[in-house]
């Protein structure tokens, strides 16, 4: 099977041909169909977090495909349209896992990072955590959800968003693009920022309210002329975003951080945080339940996806675009197409 490997950090891939893998006890084998390429695939290639994965790995947690076999695992079939989400494994026992934050297990194994993912032909997968794609929904369509959509869908909910509130979406990239549809779902007024007029212009077609050019305008004034952000998504890979759109939340507020820059830091001021009583909770993924969500949203037709396909082989390219800011929403590599 084709692959495209991280042999050094901050090397391109190298697209090479590997034997397909053997499933273990409790796994699956998928045909990837499709998967996405997140902003973490570019941190995990760099090795820009404290913890690092162990070269030669395959990244993507946002890989689709159909299960091709898996011994003894009943409650998926042969040909099953799966997904394989970053949490690839978590242990089932622990105090996180047995209170609904699996995403918090600190036994988690973590796919396209601690096990190979889906830039590849084929991959393995925990049945248990392998989610059902349900029918009509594309498996373009799953990759993003997989992790954009799991991601931003959650971080409105640990925000505890709700009508009438006003909610800023900080970077309209692969996950900002269905934050905003989720903050709209939930029934909030959306203030959209970004630093290109591209992803400015999809942010008003999916239907935020309010625009920001943080290139050009005060973030936290803006917010502020509106009475404050009561949330903020913090989903632009950049360290200033992050004070900037914390400097328009209202009293009482939240900060939301999701994006991970590396060694990226925070100042909090203090005193702004006890007289406003303002929270900053960080944001990691979503659980089982919440892609399933996720995904009955998008079948439902509540969600729409905006994509680009590529071949996998385009995947050095597709980074470099990515890190330039010139990719409209996700690229999707398209392996089904044989690329
Ligand atoms: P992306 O590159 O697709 O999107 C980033 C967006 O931020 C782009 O639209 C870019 O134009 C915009 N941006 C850049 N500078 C800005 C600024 N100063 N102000 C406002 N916007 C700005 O990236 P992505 O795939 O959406 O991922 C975003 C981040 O989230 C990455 O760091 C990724 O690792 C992280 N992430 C975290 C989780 C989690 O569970 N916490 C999950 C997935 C991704
Ligand atoms: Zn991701
Ligand atoms: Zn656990």
């Amino acid at each position: 099977m084709k692959a495209a490997v991280v042999r050094t950090f901050g090397e391109p891939l190298v697209v090479e041909e590997r034997p397909d893998p053997e499933p273990g006890p409790g796994q699956v084998r998928v045909r990837v169909e499709a998967c996405g390429l997140c902003h973490t695939d570019i941190h995990a290639a760099h090795g820009d977090w404290p913890v690092k994965p162990n070269p030669p790995f395959v990244p993507s947690h946002e890989g689709v495909g159909l299960v091709e076999l898996g011994a003894g695992v009943t409650h998926l079939s042969v040909g099953q349209r799966v997904a394989m989400p970053w949490l690839g494994h978590a242990c089932g026992r622990c105090e996180h896992c047995l209170s609904g934050w699996e995403t918090l297990c600190e036994q988690q194994i973590n796919t396209g990072y601690g096990c190979d993912g889906g830039y590849a032909e084929k991959m393995l997968a925990w049945a248990d955590f392998a989610q059902p794609v349900p029918d009509g929904v594309s498996a373009l369509d799953a990759a993003p959800l997989t992790c954009a959509g799991v991601t931003t869908y959650k971080a409105l909910k640990v925000a505890g968003v709700r009508p009438a509130q006003l909610v800023a979406v900080s970077g309209v990239g692969g996950l900002g693009h269905l934050a905003v549809q989720y903050a709209k779902i939930a029934g909030a007024r959306v203030a959209a920022i970004d630093v290109t007029d591209d992803k400015l212009e999809l942010a008003a077609e999916l239907g935020a309210d309010i625009l920001i050019d943080a290139r050009t305008q005060d973030v936290g004034q803006e917010l502020k002329r509106y009475g404050g952000a009561h949330a903020a998504i913090a989903l632009a890979v950049n360290e200033a975003a992050f004070e900037a759109v914390a400097s328009g939340l209202r009293r009482g507020g939240k900060l939301v951080m999701v994006a991970l820059p590396a060694q990226g830091t925070v100042r909090v001021p203090i005193f702004d945080t006890v007289l406003g009583g303002t929270s900053v909770i960080g944001s990691i993924v979503g659980t089982r339940l919440d892609l399933a969500e996720v995904f009955q949203l998008h079948a439902e037709g509540r969600t729409r996806v905006i994509r680009e396909s590529r071949p996998l082989s385009s995947v050095n390219e597709s980074i470099d675009e990515v890190l330039r800011g010139q990719v409209k929403a996700r690229i999707v590599f398209d392996l089904a197409e044989g690329g």
